[in-house]
């Protein structure tokens, strides 16, 4: 599975923070969440991550205001 993060529509709102801090995290330099220890795509720029276990995602997904991050089995 792979974690997709559309940095571009992000608008920084730390819900996914919030519920999911162990993957996410809010960073001063752009008021953005980032996935963390994950690679930029230099295509997309998105932001992904591969993981095995979904763990807390899921929330971050169904709480996203502007479904930016995206699940990809
Ligand atoms: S919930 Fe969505 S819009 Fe809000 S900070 Fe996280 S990724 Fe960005």
């Amino acid at each position: 599975m792979k974690i997709i993060h559309d940095l571009e529509k992000c608008i920084g709102c730390g819900s996914c923070v919030a519920l999911c801090p162990e993957y996410w995290e809010m960073r001063a330099e752009d008021g953005k969440a980032h996935l963390l220890n994950s690679k930029v795509n230099s295509e997309t720029n998105n932001e992904e991550l591969e993981i095995t276990d979904v763990a807390c995602n899921q929330e971050a997904v169904a709480i996203c205001p502007v479904q930016c991050i995206k699940i990809v089995k």
